[in-house]
């Protein structure tokens, strides 16, 4: 039993944090010091889904990453 994912294992570069995605910042990782490219975090999320209002916009209005 083991707590690595297959990326570990596999010894490729990823992240285990999750990479959030500011409508007009740079998308920050939650781990502290990451420096690992966006596209190799497993878990993406919209700013707004923790709490920032970077994006005035996305505060009532049409999300394109409604879900329901
Ligand atoms: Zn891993
Ligand atoms: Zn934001
Ligand atoms: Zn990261």
């Amino acid at each position: 039993m083991t707590s690595e994912c297959r990326a570990c294992r596999a010894g490729l570069e990823h992240c285990h944090g999750a990479l959030i995605h500011h409508a007009y910042l740079r998308a920050e990782c939650t781990e502290d010091g990451c420096a690992t490219p966006d596209g190799v975090h497993a878990l993406h999320l919209d700013c707004s889904a923790v709490g920032c209002a970077c994006d005035p916009v996305s505060s009532g209005a049409v999300s394109a990453h409604r879900v329901g």
